[in-house]
């Protein structure tokens, strides 16, 4: 990789970067919080979780002492909640064992819940200067077209090579910008997909995607993945304007947060009053009916919600209002049906959302 790399992409983050929310400024928090958010999920998108975020949980300590309602709450829309549960993780092993100071040393920060070598190389790199690679999808599909490797990056032993060759050529300082840099040139310039805007490049005099004519056939495409698809039918059981919700398991998908009673498969009208009268609701007659797909990372989840009055409160659901619905409880994005249900969702969510 050429030793004039840092220099070029430097010069031209300086001058081009956008205004984002946590480029004011360089604290550790702040970054990590962004680098988290960003993951699986868009700018634009990003953008009003995180001040919200901020405003609400401005500390690490106020983090690792939130709960886990305002946690969830905070991130509803977002997906992946894992990244919430290992944030408030990491907040909770820097407040013990690190007296609330974010460690600065890459090593130290790697070991950090939820953190791999990505992230902790955006944090060492950003806040603190050191000479580390933060190697992600974008960064792969730059320094590949810069390098003409017609090469799958999705393989671990390209990244580890790539890494290791961006690693020998990192500068002393301004570490931070070049990460930021290479980033910003994967986002704006060197786009997925389409066509890379090789004239604007600051890199094109030394890029051998661009020299031999190669920017489409680099990097290599992967075959698509195929999703599973499961059908599911949503219950949403109201009785005296207050709606029946339950908590999902600790383990797999949504694992831990709230959602509408539901049942694998699609059911009739008839079945759906059916399977409600057995859990002592006292259901009437079905109020609305509507489909929706939801398409998560790999799993397509194929949806019929039944909106059912009931005439009693059974004790195996929690009853919450639509205020409580809401602002308490974190309800994913693929059990909201605007226009059907109410419409709880405050901010854009990232997620595919499909109605049918
Ligand atoms: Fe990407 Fe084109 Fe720049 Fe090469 S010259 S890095 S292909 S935008």
């Amino acid at each position: 990789m050429k030793r004039t790399l840092p220099k070029l992409v430097i010069r031209w983050y300086l001058q081009n970067k956008r205004d984002l929310p946590w480029r004011e400024n360089k604290e550790p928090y702040r970054v990590w919080l962004s680098e988290m958010m960003l993951q699986q999920t868009r700018v634009q998108a990003v953008i009003p979780y995180y001040k919200r975020f901020l405003a609400e949980l401005p500390t690490i300590g106020a983090l690792a002492a939130a709960n886990e309602e305002q946690l969830y709450k905070l991130w509803q829309g977002l997906g992946y909640y894992s990244r919430a549960r290992n944030l408030q993780k990491a907040a909770r092993v820097i407040m013990t064992e690190y007296d609330g100071v974010f460690p600065n040393a890459y090593e130290q920060i790697l070991k950090l819940p939820g953190v791999g070598p990505y992230t902790a190389g955006a944090i060492a790199s950003i806040c603190f200067d050191a000479p580390v690679p933060a190697v992600d999808g974008n960064v792969l599909r730059v320094t590949a077209r810069i390098e003409g490797l017609a090469v799958d990056i999705s393989q671990p032993a390209v990244k580890k090579e790539i890494r290791e060759a961006l690693l020998q050529i990192y500068p002393k300082s301004g570490s931070g910008d070049f990460t930021q840099g290479l980033m910003e040139l994967g986002a704006t310039v060197c786009v997925p997909g389409g066509k890379p805007k090789c004239g604007e490049c600051p890199v094109k005099s030394i890029c051998k995607a661009f020299q031999n004519g190669a920017t489409g056939e680099i990097p290599l495409k992967k075959p698509a993945k195929t999703r599973t698809h499961e059908s599911i039918t949503v219950f949403v059981l109201v009785c005296n304007e207050k709606f029946a919700i339950r908590k999902r398991e600790e383990k797999g998908l949504l694992a831990g947060l709230w959602e509408f009673p539901n049942n694998v498969g699609i059911l009739t009208s008839e079945q759906a009053i059916s399977l409600a009268s057995s859990w002592d609701v006292k259901p009437e007659k079905i109020a609305k009916k509507a489909d929706k797909k939801h398409v998560f990372t790999h799993i397509e989840w194929h949806m019929r919600f039944y909106r059912i009055p009931c005439g009693e409160q059974s004790a195996r659901f929690i009853w919450v209002d639509e205020d409580a619905l809401r602002d308490t409880y974190a309800i994913p994005t693929a059990f909201q049906m605007p226009d059907f249900l109410c419409d709880f969702r405050k901010i854009p969510h990232s997620q595919t959302l499909l109605f049918l």
